[in-house]
């Protein structure tokens, strides 16, 4: 094992970049107890410790500083305290660059000159904004948008700006565009290709998302490829391809994408990915040099650099489980990213750049998109709440496979299942995923209130959930049992409640259908004169037929009513009243059932056929009565399949009787 070469000394371990995922991985590796065995030393180029970069936008909105000197409040971006290191033992180096590593010699240097020794390496050094070729781009007033430092430089500059123009239209773009309309600057959003987010969504979405950025007082020009920047007097001029007039504006951000920052490693001889870079790891975060492991935006794992917050959470914890000693892999991942714009709730989960076949529904406000490959969900984008979107996320993660009868309920309405199966927090599979950004699923929630976690701040402490954008912390409240508050009531259905009818009409079938079974049948009369109507019903062909007619026809009826909850075109009225007639229907088809057999259940097929009626309606009442409880949805079910043979056996019925 590498690093093992000095038995009885701790290893050294000097890990490079102090961003999400040096922090994530340290903190993991404390939280095993294995932080111990060795010496850290994290380095990073930034003057602040580790903080939250995708909520780097919502630095753009604190009130500007009086003066230079002042001292900064990182606490809402902040991941690691000013005294973390400190209170970890770990020696910690802010406003540090490495300059190389010497693979032979062990060691990295700093730009300061300072050569440090390393037993283990782990390099995380994160992405570099990528910066198109143009003239004129390194101007004064033309900012990228990566680090605290380059929100507060551009800050300042639009503190004395009225005009912005953002080069990218992607998420970065659309979030940047944003943060300075918020600072009440006139934004223009500069998108090369014909719509925006082309790599996320399709040109109907992309048009839908152009009209809601306009909306929200930002100016889209689509198409739009910038030639060359020039400094006009205090201005700055932006020439586009195929316009006559520059656009004029007073600053200037560069949001074309980002690369991973390995270059480091190319020139310590690691292999490096020759398409897009990124520094090449194995599912143990082994880099071609043993003594060395590459996680987050650097790294190159099973050919993909994931841009983002979960899987760099994901490889931080895989590394710091394999160095404390415990057998895992770093297997793929599902990468989810949500924007913030304005009103809009948008995500792009999985590969939204892939091509595939592409399933979409909208309608007014709301967009979904599926990516579909081999019979499997690849990506999913959508624009507006989606209760389904956890669940997607875990389809997607399993590659499980998707029926067609689920992509038809989806191009029709925008869900894969039946709107009744949403259900509270605490009642999610296990599987599913409540924590889009970082993929953390209810049962890993489990085990963290398992482990004592009983508050949002500790749960996400322990899991990650809720730390990046913060859209599932609602989610988190109401597992934890506390107010839900509006925005998560607003993402789920309330729990449903057996309304008293209900209760009524189940108790009704439940008690008909104990008196059939348990009652004394109604014995013929000795003659025609002694029976009274009871016994006419069982001995007039016509009356007989009156009644078995009428059981047919409710049975079919209460078949008719069920058929709101699964067939997507009945979506008139409540479902609630439609399960009450449901269960009433079927109450007056235990009577029509007395009156049609006088209590005598058969012999043979008739039995089976009674049995089978009874079986259903008393299963039907159990579920009924259990709605909103515990295996309620299991009596369900039992009543679902119950009914399958009763159409069969009642073709038979019919059949027999005509016959004879
Ligand atoms: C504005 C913005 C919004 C985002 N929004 C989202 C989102 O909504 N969802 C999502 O999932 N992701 C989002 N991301 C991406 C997310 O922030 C990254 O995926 C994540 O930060 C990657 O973490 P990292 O530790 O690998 O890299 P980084 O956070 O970039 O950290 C790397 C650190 O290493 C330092 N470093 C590099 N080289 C050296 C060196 N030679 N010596 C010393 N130090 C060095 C860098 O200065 C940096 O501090 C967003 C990013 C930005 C910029």
């Amino acid at each position: 094992m590498p690093g093992s070469s000095r038995p009885g000394r701790r290893e050294r371990l000097v890990v490079v970049g102090f961003g999400i995922a040096a922090y994530r991985f340290i903190e993991r590796l404390t939280a095993l107890g294995a932080h111990d065995r060795y010496d850290i030393t994290v380095i990073g180029e930034e003057a602040d410790p580790a903080y939250n970069r995708v909520r780097l936008s919502e630095w753009l909105d604190r009130p500007l500083p009086e003066t230079q000197a002042a001292p900064r409040d990182l606490r809402p971006l902040a991941l690691a305290s000013p005294d973390w290191g400190k209170a970890r033992g770990i020696r910690t180096l802010l406003s540090t660059t490495v300059v190389s590593i010497d693979r032979e010699a062990r060691t990295v240097e700093t730009a300061r000159g300072e050569s440090i020794g390393y037993d283990r390496l782990v390099l995380a050094t994160g992405s570099l904004p990528i910066v198109p070729r143009i003239e004129g781009v390194d101007s004064d007033g033309v900012f990228v948008y990566r680090t605290i430092e380059d929100l507060e430089a551009l800050q300042e500059r639009a503190s004395r700006a009225k005009r912005a123009a953002v080069l990218g239209g992607g998420l970065l773009g659309i979030e940047a565009a944003e943060g300075l309309r918020r600072l009440g600057l006139a934004v223009v959003l500069l998108q090369r290709a014909p719509h925006l987010l082309n790599r996320q969504f399709g040109p109907d979405a992309g048009t839908y998302l152009e009209t809601r950025v306009r909306a929200a007082g930002i100016q889209p020009m689509l198409g739009a490829a910038s030639v060359r920047i020039e400094v006009r007097s205090h201005a700055l001029a932006i020439e586009l391809v195929g316009k006559d007039m520059p656009l004029t504006t007073d600053l200037v951000v560069v949001a074309a994408g980002v690369r991973p920052r390995d270059r480091l490693a190319r020139e310590a001889g690691l292999i490096v990915a020759f398409r897009g870079g990124g520094i090449v790891v194995n599912d143990r975060l082994d880099t071609s040099d043993p003594r060395i492991q590459a996680i987050g935006e650097c790294a190159s794992a099973g050919r993909t650099v994931y841009g983002m917050a979960g899987p760099t959470q994901g490889m931080a914890h895989t590394l710091a489980e394999i160095m404390a000693g415990r057998s895992t892999r770093f297997g793929r991942q599902v990468p989810a990213t949500r924007l913030r714009l304005v009103d809009l709730d948008i995500w792009a989960i999985g590969d939204t750049a892939a091509l595939a076949e592409r399933v979409t529904w909208s309608r007014d406000a709301s967009y979904r998109q599926l990516k579909l490959r081999a019979g499997q969900i690849i990506a999913a984008t959508t624009i507006g709440p989606w209760e389904e979107l956890g669940v997607v996320q875990d389809l997607i993660r399993r590659r499980s496979p998707i029926w067609w009868w689920q992509l038809r309920r989806f191009r029709r309405t925008g869900m894969l299942f039946p709107r009744s199966e949403a259900l509270p927090v605490a009642k999610w599979p296990s599987a599913r995923v409540v924590c889009n950004c970082l993929g953390v699923t209810r049962g890993e929630l489990d085990l963290a209130l398992r482990a004592g976690c009983d508050s949002v701040k500790s749960i996400a402490g322990r899991t990650g959930a809720s730390t990046v954008c913060g859209a599932c912390r609602p989610l988190l409240a109401e597992f934890l049992g506390a107010d839900p508050a509006s925005a998560a009531e607003a993402l789920l259905p309330a729990r449903p409640k057996a309304q008293p009818a209900l209760l009524a009409a189940a108790v009704a079938v439940a008690g008909l259908a104990a008196v059939i079974v348990a009652g004394p049948s109604i014995p013929p009369a000795d003659s025609v004169a002694d029976g009274g109507f009871l016994d006419a019903l069982q001995r007039d062909g016509a009356l007989k037929r009156f009644t078995g007619f009428s059981l047919l026809g409710a049975t079919l009826g209460t078949l008719v009513l069920s058929l709101r909850k699964r067939w997507n075109r009945m979506r008139a009225g409540d479902f609630a009243v439609w399960r009450l007639m449901h269960g009433a229907v079927a109450a007056l088809a235990l009577l029509a059932f007395v009156l049609h057999t006088g209590l005598h259940l058969g012999t043979g097929l008739n039995l089976a056929l009674s049995a089978t009626f009874l079986a259903t309606s008393v299963l039907g009442s159990l579920a009924a009565a259990g709605v909103g409880r515990r295996g309620a949805r299991t009596m369900f079910w039992l009543h679902v399949f119950a009914v399958w043979p009763l159409p069969v056996l009642i073709a038979f019925h019919i059949l027999k009787t005509w016959y004879f």
